[in-house]
């Protein structure tokens, strides 16, 4: 272990952890990353990146690393229902979901860190946590040697079975395991038609989508055998017999990179702060993942506290603005909760009410409308952060809205996209034609990037002048 004191350590370089360190380090906040694992993994839980984190990803001018990977699909789902959720409509430079193996994401976020001179402390594993009123400290072992590491704050981005949420005594509550599906990464000899394919009908439910390399991700629900407990071993028999059952014919499976079984256990940690600990990511949320949403959560989570913090060590803001991490992304695991066991409700049961409950359902998602708003509450655009942070001046109607990559025209006659305007990470004020400079701000104004506007977008029509967060969210519009 290189050093024993630092700002900020977390713990986890999962996608959450990377995304936080990036954060961190933008600000030039000193960063410990501990590992447990020895090298990155190959295996890829998560391939959909929704199209507001790519958002959020180019808000620090990353987004293009991660769509010159990936694959862009312009519809998503819930629950498997024949009418897909439509993004296409969105105010977006995403306006899409693109499929990218998570093993990648976590590659290019680890790239970024190590750009900012950050590595990842592999082989760490951390076995305790503890606090007082001045710092936290960790021990564990790092490959095999012990070691202890003390920091001004601590992330918990470990995982589903966070030590750090079980040390720092927080409760996680929710619904224990009611079914299990069954997955795996392989070869088709009879590919479906179409790139995506959803079934459910009374055998169980299969859904087939293509993993860019030649394999399929194959996910099925035997009706016959809901719950099958994680311990017993996935084979690709199984695989194959229950996606023939469903489909009525054979998709000829073969050669699989990964079988694995995941279930539906649902919980959210009842904290997201205590103290000098933050949780993020899995370690605060998890769920069935349905809808591509857990990891999408997590690096939002991200977003919303490495600012935060990052302007609490910097001086920049009171140690209170933390509480607000907590006020805002708790609500959002909240809901995650919801429309995950909502989709469970509709993915896992196989009875006539279910069926004829899915075709009710499909029926509502086909109407524009409907679509939009599930589409938009899926994706994380639709998102509202309602209290301001900085400043209560202005319209209340635009607080918390994020604020689309909207073009302008600066008074000094460069033409720029607002999101490239955040890409330093600090709050931004737009001050449109001869309006005055910046509100009151709450904040130190070295915090604060000020700009005069000649050309506002038309959206922003009978504004003076809008503060947006360093997240993308708008905090007040004059
Ligand atoms: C089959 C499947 C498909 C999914 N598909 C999607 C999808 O399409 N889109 C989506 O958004 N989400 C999806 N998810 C969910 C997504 O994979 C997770 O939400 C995401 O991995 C959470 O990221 P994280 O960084 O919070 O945690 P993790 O990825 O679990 O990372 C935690 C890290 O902490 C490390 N760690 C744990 N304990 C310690 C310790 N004591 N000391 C040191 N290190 C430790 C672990 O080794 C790990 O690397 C899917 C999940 C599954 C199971």
């Amino acid at each position: 272990m290189y050093n024993t004191h630092t700002e900020v350590i977390i713990v986890g370089a999962g996608p959450v952890g990377l995304t936080l360190a990036c954060e961190l380090r933008l600000a030039g906040i000193h960063v410990a990353v501990l590992e447990r694992r020895a090298e990155r993994t190959t295996q890829s839980r998560a391939l959909t990146i929704h199209g507001r984190t790519l958002e959020m990803l180019g808000l620090r001018g990353l987004d293009q690393r991660f769509t010159a990977l990936g694959k862009p699909l312009s519809s998503g789902h819930f629950a498997g229902l024949d009418s897909r959720l439509d993004f296409s409509s969105v105010d977006s430079p995403h306006p899409y979901t693109l499929f990218l193996p998570q093993s990648s994401t976590e590659r290019l976020l680890e790239e970024r860190l190590l750009e900012e001179d950050v590595a990842i402390v592999r082989g760490a594993l951390v076995g305790q946590v503890q606090q007082d009123a001045h710092g936290v400290m960790v021990s564990g072992t790092c490959e095999g040697e012990p070691f202890s590491l003390r920091a001004q704050y601590l992330i918990g981005a470990d995982g589903g079975h966070s030590l750090v949420r079980q040390q720092a005594d927080i409760p996680f509550d929710g619904v224990a395991a009611t079914c299990s599906m069954l997955m795996g990464d392989v070869l088709l000899r009879h590919p479906p038609a179409s790139p995506v394919l959803a079934l459910t009908n009374a055998a169980g439910s299969l859904m087939m989508v293509p993993l860019g390399d030649g394999r399929h991700r194959v996910i099925v629900m035997n009706a016959q055998r809901p719950h099958v407990a994680a311990t017993e071993a996935a084979t690709l028999e199984e695989l194959s017999q229950v996606s023939t059952a469903i489909a009525g014919h054979d998709f000829g499976l073969h050669d699989p990179v990964w079988l694995s079984r995941f279930g539906d256990e649902t919980r959210l940690a009842r904290r997201y702060r205590q103290g000098r600990i933050f949780l993020a990511g899995d370690a605060a949320h998890i769920h069935m993942p349905a809808g591509g949403q857990g990891m999408n959560v997590g690096m939002q989570d991200a977003m919303n506290l490495g600012w935060k913090l990052a302007g609490v060590l910097k001086g920049h803001a009171p140690d209170s603005l933390l509480d607000s991490y907590h006020a805002e992304r708790h609500p959002v695991g909240q809901a995650l909760q919801h429309n995950t066991l909502a989709q469970t409700a509709l993915l896992t049961r196989f009875d006539p009410h279910t069926l004829a409950l899915r075709a009710a359902v499909s029926d509502m998602l086909a109407q524009p409308e409907l679509n939009r708003k599930m589409a938009s509450d899926l994706s994380g655009f639709g998102l509202r952060y309602p209290a301001p942070l900085a400043s209560s001046a202005g319209h209340a109607g635009w607080t918390g809205r994020r604020a689309p990559d909207w073009l302008l025209r600066l008074a000094d006659g460069t033409a720029v996209g607002i999101h490239e305007l955040l890409h330093a990470g600090k709050w931004l004020h737009l001050a449109i034609g001869d309006a005055p400079g910046a509100p009151p701000f709450g904040f130190d104004r070295a915090w604060l990037t000020a700009l005069k506007v000649r050309t506002a977008a038309p959206q922003m029509a009978g504004l003076a002048g809008i503060l947006i967060r360093p997240d993308g969210y708008i905090d007040a519009a004059t």
